[in-house]
C-alpha cells in the first residue's frame, strides 16, 4: 500500500524547471547549461526529465542513478538491494534486515536519490544515523549515488563548525544525513525545515531508537509529515524495535535476510580466555602473528582505556590512535582518516565505532573489552568481513565476562566459535 503524499506546498524557490531562487511562477525556465550547481550539477543534466532509463541488475532505475552506480562498480543489486529497492521506490515503508556489510546503505540511498526531486530546494529526504562519522560516509554515499542527477546532500553532525552547514543548508539540500542533536539544534534555530521531508530513514535503526535516541526520534520525526515513507535499517532487530514498528510506520514491507542473529560466515572468531592484567601482551601476540597489511580496529569500554591502549602501542612502536567521543572532531577525523586511508594499521575504538563503519580493507577486529549484549558483538565484528572478504574476529574474555559471554555464545552459535589458547599460560 502506498500512502498519499502531502498537499503540494508552494516551494521556497527553485522548484523543478525554475530558476535558482526564482519566485515568480511565470519565470522561464534557466537553460539547463545555466543552471548553478543546486539545480543539477554534474552532467546527466538533461536526463533528469527525459525519458531516458537504465538498469541496476534486475532493476529498472532512471539513466542517471545507472550511469553513477556502473561508475562506483555497483554491477547488480546485492541481496538486500533486491529485496528492498523496488519497495522503496514505490514509496513503501520498509524494514529492511541483513547482515552486516551486505550493502544496506545503497538500498535506501538508491530509493532517495530517485524519489527526491534535485530542482526542488527543499529538505526532502533526512537520514538519521548515531555517529557523526558514520553521517559522513552515508553522505558521501547518498553524494555520490546522486551525482549525475544532480542531488544535493548536506551532512549535519556536532563537531563541525555549525555556521558551515548554515551556509549549506541555505543554499539548499535535497538530503539531510546528520546526527540527531545537531539536528535539532538546526531545527531549533530555525536553518533546518523538515516540512518537505518524503522519506525519513532511520539507519542502525535499533540504535536510533532504543533508549538515548528516543526521544530525539520522537521529535524530529514529529516534525515531518505523516505522509513521509519511512525506511529502517540494521542488521539487528531486538523486540523492543518491533513493538515500536507501528508508531512511526504504516503497513511495512518487512525484509528479513537471514536469521535474526547473524554473523557473517567469511569471520573467523576466535576468543581467549586472558585476565585482564594480560590482555595488552595477548593483544601483542595477535598482532605477531597478523600479515604486513593488516587493518585493524580494536575496542574498549571507555575512553580512558582508549586512550590508554592506543598510548602503550604507540610507545611499543605499532601504528595506532584512539577514537571516541571525547576526543575533538578535528582529532576525530585524522585517526578515522588514516585508518580509512590505509596510513594507520591499528586503530583503537569506544562503540562509537561499532556501527556502520565500512572500511573494506579491514582484516582485524579484537573485542579487547567484551561488548555488553550479542548485538553489540553482531555490528562490532561486522566491521571485517564486508561483502564476501574474510576477516577475523578476536574477542578476549576477562575474569567477569563469562556471564555475558554465555548468552553472546548462545545466540551466535557455539559451533562458530574458536577457543584459543594463549602459549604465556601453558
Ligand atoms: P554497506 O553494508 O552499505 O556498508 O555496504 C558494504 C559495502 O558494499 C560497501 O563497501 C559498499 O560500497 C559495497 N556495495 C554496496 N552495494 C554494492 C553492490 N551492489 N555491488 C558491489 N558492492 C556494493
Amino acid at each position: 500500500m502506498s500512502r498519499s503524499e502531502a498537499p503540494p506546498r508552494r516551494r521556497r524557490g527553485g522548484g523543478r524547471g525554475r530558476g535558482r531562487g526564482s519566485e515568480s511562477e511565470t519565470a522561464s525556465p534557466t537553460p539547463i547549461s545555466e543552471r548553478t550547481p543546486l539545480q543539477n550539477e554534474g552532467s546527466g543534466l538533461g536526463s533528469y526529465d527525459g525519458p531516458e532509463r537504465g538498469k541496476f541488475g534486475d532493476i529498472d532505475v532512471s539513466g542517471p542513478i545507472a550511469k553513477a552506480l556502473a561508475e562506483i562498480g555497483y554491477e547488480n543489486p546485492s541481496p538486500i538491494q533486491l529485496e528492498a529497492v523496488p519497495g522503496c521506490l514505490e514509496g513503501r515503508d520498509l524494514v529492511g534486515q541483513a547482515i552486516t556489510g551486505s550493502g544496506k546503505t545503497a538500498a535506501f540511498s538508491i530509493p532517495i536519490c530517485e524519489r527526491v526531486d534535485p530542482y526542488n530546494r527543499n529538505v526532502q529526504a533526512i537520514v538519521l544515523v548515531p555517529t557523526r562519522e558514520l553521517a559522513m560516509q552515508v553522505a558521501r554515499e547518498v553524494e555520490r549515488i546522486g551525482k549525475y542527477r544532480g542531488i544535493t546532500v548536506c551532512a549535519v553532525y556536532g563537531g563541525q563548525p555549525i555556521q558551515r552547514q548554515f551556509a549549506q543548508l541555505e543554499r539548499g539540500a535535497n538530503v539531510v544525513v546528520g546526527t540527531p542533536g545537531r539536528i535539532m539544534d538546526h531545527m531549533g534555530r530555525g536553518t533546518l525545515d523538515l516540512q518537505n521531508v518524503r522519506v525519513a530513514v532511520l539507519d542502525e535503526a535499533d540504535e536510533m531508537l532504543d533508549i538515548g535516541f528516543a526521544e530525539d526520534m520522537e521529535f524530529i520525526l514529529r516534525h515531518t509529515p505523516r505522509s513521509r515513507q519511512t525506511l529502517l535499517f540494521s542488521a539487528t532487530v531486538p523486540g523492543f524495535v518491533k513493538r515500536l514498528i507501528r508508531r512511526y510506520q504504516d503497513d511495512p514491507m518487512w525484509i528479513q535476510l537471514g536469521a535474526e542473529i547473524q554473523t557473517v560466515d567469511e569471520v573467523d572468531q576466535i576468543y581467549f580466555e586472558v585476565a585482564e592484567r594480560d590482555k595488552q601482551d595477548a593483544l601483542k601476540l595477535v598482532l605477531s602473528d597478523v600479515t604486513d597489511d593488516y587493518r585493524m580496529l580494536v575496542f574498549r569500554r571507555t575512553q580512558i582505556g582508549v586512550d590508554r591502549l592506543a598510548g602503550s602501542l604507540k610507545r611499543a612502536g605499532f601504528g595506532a590512535m584512539g577514537l571516541h567521543g571525547g576526543l575533538a572532531q578535528g582529532e576525530r577525523n585524522r585517526a578515522m582518516g588514516a585508518f580509512r586511508d590505509g596510513n594507520l594499521p591499528i586503530l583503537v575504538s569506544t562503540n562509537v565505532a561499532a556501527r556502520g563503519i565500512d572500511i573494506p580493507e579491514i582484516t582485524h577486529v579484537v573485542n579487547y573489552d567484551l561488548p555488553d549484549n550479542v548485538e553489540e558483538y553482531v555490528h562490532r565484528i561486522g566491521r571485517t568481513a564486508r561483502m564476501g572478504r574474510r576477516g577475523y574476529a578476536v574477542t578476549f574474555l576477562a575474569e567477569w565476562d563469562f556471564e555475558t559471554w554465555e548468552k553472546i555464545r548462545e545466540h551466535i552459535g557455539e559451533d562458530r566459535l574458536i577457543q584459543g589458547s594463549l602459549p604465556f599460560y601453558d
